[in-house]
């Protein structure tokens, strides 16, 4: 079962003239599939990335996201989506600086109604899978970029969503920081983690199945 379509996908944004961010993309994700969204600054890949991630509505078109139809959902349906069946990284981590690597990764769990102690295990077994059991209870400040990242990565999976979407995932990390993230990437991918990535770094999109070009708005290969 295809696990992420999009048909003729627009989104708008208002102004004088109104921004046209994505202009018609159509594309389908299957399960186990790792993908590099691609394109210079501005061509669209933050809006796609959430308009794919149930993040936001296209203005027009439909987005079928693990057989829902994200158009059609309520506001609260659709939270419960994302919830259940969606992880996201960003290039940024957004991760609660006062809490522990632990606590972070729990906190992905927290919109499901999951007992405390099963998030906390469930939160270490996510760590393990991207290599961090050996900081589980520091600070996320005392924790490298790459470390910091992978956090975020643990934090994305430990729920086992349908489909995890990651926008510049190494865009704020060095070389070696960026190596360590993309080989965790591919690793949670070949245990089965379906991925889209967007990147503007040549050798993510190359660890990637496949790969979508966009354009002003529209998918050029
Ligand atoms: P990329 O991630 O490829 O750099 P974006 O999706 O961020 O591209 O942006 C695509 C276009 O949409 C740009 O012209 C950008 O200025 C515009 N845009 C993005 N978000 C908004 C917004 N919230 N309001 C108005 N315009 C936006
Ligand atoms: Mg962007």
């Amino acid at each position: 079962m295809t696990v992420l379509e999009l048909r003729d996908v627009h989104k708008d944004y208002p102004g004088d003239p109104p921004v046209r961010s994505v202009r018609g993309v159509s594309l389908s994700v299957e399960p186990g599939e790792m993908i590099a969204v691609i394109g210079a600054s501005g061509s669209g890949k933050s809006t796609l990335l959430h308009l794919m991630a149930a993040l936001d509505r296209p203005t027009s078109g439909s987005v079928r996201l693990d057989g829902h139809r994200v158009e059609h959902l309520s506001d609260l349906r659709l939270a419960a989506l994302r919830a259940w069946r969606v992880g996201v990284v960003f290039q940024q981590f957004f991760l609660l600086e006062a809490l522990t690597a632990l606590e972070n990764v729990a906190s992905g769990l927290l919109y499901r109604g999951v007992p405390a102690r099963l998030r906390r295990e469930a939160a270490r077994e996510a760590l393990n899978r991207v290599g961090l059991a050996h900081r589980v209870h520091h600070r996320v400040t005392k924790l490298s970029g790459g470390e910091r990242q992978r956090v975020a990565i643990a934090r994305a999976v430990v729920g086992r969503p349908a489909i995890v979407f990651a926008d510049e995932p190494t865009g704020n990390l060095d070389s070696a920081n960026g190596a360590e993230v993309l080989a965790i990437l591919h690793e949670l991918n070949r245990a089965g983690t379906t991925f889209v990535i967007v990147t503007h770094e040549e050798r993510v999109a190359a660890a990637c199945h496949r790969r979508v070009e966009l354009r002003d708005g529209t998918v050029v290969s």
